[in-house]
């Protein structure tokens, strides 16, 4: 790190950078940022920079409210969406306590103990999300969003305005040095996808986090707005982060096994296994919030069940055909995850239920190869396929009994983020919808 950090100084000064950001996230996934100035940034690099953390949510303690944010040099980009008169750049930090300890509250943190884990076990995990998101002409709560496009899947919409912001994204990214997969239009109108190559998942869930706030940069500098809420619209598709994801040993992909009919080699089936058992504790933290719960329902290429399939777009868990000769790309698809979910603890949570499956050789169910939307509950049971929780009270409960997921967030955040997650749960509760007032005032 000393060569990187080095490289950092250097860049700055030949670069005249004026301000450095440092990047860190809450326990929720909201972007939080601090400013210095280059005379800081050696000393930030070497001993961190001190903040109050109190204000922060998910950060705060009674007794100690100062934590360090600490620079990873290695995640050291320029703005380019920022004037070329005064340049500036970020960096993403790790927040430790002030005897340099992880912080128990940082999800990088969260992230990093689990890549560990399964680093001990000799894997590497790689992921590679595909970011769903919409255009809106406002981001006014007091009518419904408006879109800026009426095209649908994989559309060509020469010229419009929200195909050159998407473009205007995508290169902007590309000038960050985060490679894009592939850009579309998706399903829904005004709806948007961004799909990234894949990297480590330390480096993927910073560049969710850059990805999110270079569209809504761009966005808002045309004066429109860009959401990632997982349901702004009934009657359409929400937006998820379907993930793929990967083992590797050293350079080998230990998922894959071309002699196997699915293209899985037995780490792979038995991540799979561990994914859909753990399926319903994680899913709190994939998809946070009382809107997630309004896209996971039939009809809309979301997932509502625990099941696997090679192609069937209502199954929870894809696994996609691997190009001939391409076997370092075989990989499962997770569908759960929204784009509204902190990258850093859905990765950890995916991650470590995967692993528990390897750890402890779960036994892959059998692969689901009709439409799950069209089966009854009682089909559905018949089969022993379990639904995913149906709102963020059912997601909260399945959470809080998971020893899983408590031991992969550490106890700070778990307690948290249940309590947060009920206290949302509690206002939702009492509050009364437009529905509600549609349907039962007029006749009751
Ligand atoms: N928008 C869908 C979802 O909510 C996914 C569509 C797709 O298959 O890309 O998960
Ligand atoms: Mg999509
Ligand atoms: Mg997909």
């Amino acid at each position: 790190d000393r060569a990187q950090a080095e490289y950092v100084l250097r860049t700055v000064e030949e670069r005249g950078i004026r301000f450095v950001q440092l990047w860190f996230t809450d326990v929720l996934g909201t972007p939080k940022t601090f400013s210095i100035t280059p005379a800081e940034l050696e000393n930030a690099l070497e001993e961190g920079m001190t903040f109050d953390g109190s204000a922060i949510d998910g950060f705060s303690r009674v007794q100690e409210s100062d934590v360090l944010a600490w620079p990873d040099p290695t995640t050291f980009q320029l703005l380019p969406w920022q004037s070329p008169e005064v340049p500036v750049a970020r960096v993403f930090c790790d927040l430790c306590n002030l005897d340099g300890s992880p912080f128990e509250g940082c999800p990088r943190h969260v992230l990093r103990r689990a890549l560990a884990r399964a680093r001990a076990a000799g894997f590497t995990f790689f992921t590679a999300p595909e970011i769903e998101y919409f255009y809106f002409a406002d981001a006014d709560p007091r009518r419904p969003p408006r879109g800026l496009d009426s095209g649908s899947y994989f559309e060509l919409t020469p010229g419009d305005q929200a195909e050159q912001l998407r473009r205007a994204s995508v290169l902007t990214l590309e000038e960050m040095g985060i490679p894009v997969e592939h850009a579309q239009h998706e399903d829904a109108p005004s709806q948007h996808e961004i799909d990234l190559r894949y990297t480590d998942a330390l480096t993927m869930a910073d560049t969710v986090m850059t990805t999110r706030l270079v569209v809504k940069e761009i966005a808002r500098r045309q004066g429109v707005h860009a959401s990632f809420m997982p349901k702004p619209l009934a009657g359409v598709q929400g937006s998820g982060m379907h993930t793929h994801l990967s083992l590797f040993a050293g350079e080998t992909n230990a998922f894959a096994d071309p002699a196997d009919p699915t293209g899985l080699s037995a780490v792979a089936r038995h991540f799979v296994a561990g994914l859909l058992h753990h399926a319903p504790e994680i899913t709190a933290v994939t998809n946070q919030w009382v809107n997630s719960y309004k896209r996971l329902v039939p009809g809309y290429e979301a997932p509502v069940y625990v099941s696997w399939a090679r192609n069937n777009r209502s199954a929870l868990v894809r696994v996609p055909v691997v190009k001939r000769g391409k076997l370092e790309s075989t990989r499962v698809e997770y569908r759960a995850p929204d784009s509204a979910c902190n990258p850093y603890l859905a990765f950890a949570v995916i991650l470590a239920a995967g692993m528990a499956g390897v750890e402890g050789d779960y036994p892959l169910p059998p692969e689901a190869t009709t439409n799950l939307y069209e089966l009854t509950p009682e089909e559905l049971a018949a089969e022993g396929v379990a639904p995913l929780p149906t709102s963020l009270q059912e997601a909260v409960s399945a959470m809080e009994r998971s020893e899983l997921v408590a031991e992969t967030l550490g106890e700070h955040v778990f307690e948290w983020f249940v309590r947060n997650k009920r206290a949302e749960w509690a206002a939702y509760k009492t509050h009364v919808s437009q529905f509600e007032l549609d349907r039962y005032l007029p006749v009751l």
